[in-house]
């Protein structure tokens, strides 16, 4: 047993982690391959130590900088948007934080670029993936409101930071029937957005009320 990746974690850990996979199923996540992405992301790896044994409650958690790791229902939730109409080739997403969000898409889709405004953060993401030999996963240390556009188009774009409007910056990165998931509004009032690029500019669809840390300008 890798004593770094089971570190903070006790003999719980299994249960806890089966107790979640049920919780999201009962949320009705349906998708097999997602649930075994979740099931195969420790999600301990990706808080502090001193919250190692929060990491399987379906709770955003703290992990500095003023950020959050999402809750694993949204995460899930988000993943499955993203995915519902098929397998995707290359996703960007935009907040890296913690990580675990993308860890989950890489194992769902062939490649993930990632992009992060606080490096502190970025570098700890970093570690977490080598120590998890996910080896398809970008990482880009800017301001994710701008997108990535050497490597456009993307397949899917997902937003884990919320922007007071849909970046256009960003619908002209995905290609043509590509779909972006993102919270949209304020600290007082966000909803998931689904957008899906056509010939002549975007189609959007409100979905559900959310709760995400803003997405700022710059780098820090
Ligand atoms: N997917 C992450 C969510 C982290 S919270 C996880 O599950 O851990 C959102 C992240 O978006 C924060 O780390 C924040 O620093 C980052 N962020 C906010 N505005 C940004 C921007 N303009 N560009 C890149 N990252 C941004």
């Amino acid at each position: 047993m890798n004593r770094t990746l089971h570190r903070g974690i006790g003999m719980t850990s299994q249960r806890t982690r089966e107790r979640l996979i049920q919780r999201l199923k009962d949320e009705g996540i349906r998708d097999r391959k997602e649930l075994e992405a979740v099931r195969n992301t420790p999600r301990h790896i990706f808080v502090e130590e001193a919250l190692a044994s929060r990491a399987y409650e379906d709770t955003a958690l703290p992990i500095g900088h003023g950020q959050t790791i999402s809750q694993p229902y949204i995460v899930a939730r988000m993943t499955e948007l993203l995915l519902e109409d098929g397998p995707l080739d290359t996703v960007l997403e935009i907040g890296t934080g913690s990580g675990y969000q993308t860890a989950v898409l890489s194992r769902l889709v062939n490649r993930v670029y990632s992009v992060e405004r606080i490096e502190a953060l970025q570098r700890q993401a970093r570690s977490r993936f080598q120590e998890l030999r996910l080896r398809n996963i970008r990482l880009r240390y800017s301001d994710g409101g701008m997108g990535l556009p050497e490597y456009a188009p993307f397949d899917g774009i997902l937003v884990t930071a919320a922007p007071e409007g849909i970046p256009l910056a960003l619908v002209e990165q995905l290609r043509t029937g590509g779909r972006m998931i993102l919270p949209v509004g304020t600290q007082a009032e966000q909803v998931l957005v689904r957008v899906i690029k056509t010939d002549r500019g975007y189609e959007k669809e409100i979905l559900e009320q959310v709760i995400f840390v803003p997405l700022l300008g710059g780098v820090q």
